[in-house]
């Protein structure tokens, strides 16, 4: 993963998200559902969760995903509802539209 570490300063290894990182930017509901019971065992899930909101990030961030964030007033730039399963029907028909959003700078 590599981006919110460093956001919040701290070493990787402890962090459940540097262990599968795919995982908090799956697309399909049972993913995430893991990746969220797994930030709510992280000892850093408030300033995490803080940190997805300020940067308006795309993926689970402290077990808070677009659309949590999205009712937080803090939407990802970009980001719409029913986006995720627009692109995932897309990928099924084979239409190839991205799946992972650029990393902001
Ligand atoms: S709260 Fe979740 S995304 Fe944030 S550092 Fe912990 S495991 Fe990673």
């Amino acid at each position: 993963m590599g981006v919110l570490p460093a956001l919040l300063n701290v070493a990787e290894d402890p962090l459940p998200c540097s262990h599968e990182p795919d995982l908090w930017y799956a697309d399909d509901a049972s993913s995430r559902a893991r990746a969220c019971a797994k930030c709510a065992q992280c000892p850093f899930w408030e300033s995490c969760r803080a940190a997805g909101r300020e940067g308006r990030e795309y993926g689970i961030w402290g077990g808070e995903d677009e659309a949590g964030r999205a009712a937080a007033g803090c939407a990802p730039k970009g980001w719409r509802p029913g986006a995720r399963r627009r692109r995932m029907a897309s990928r099924e028909l084979g239409t190839g539209l991205a799946t992972r959003p650029p990393k902001a700078a």
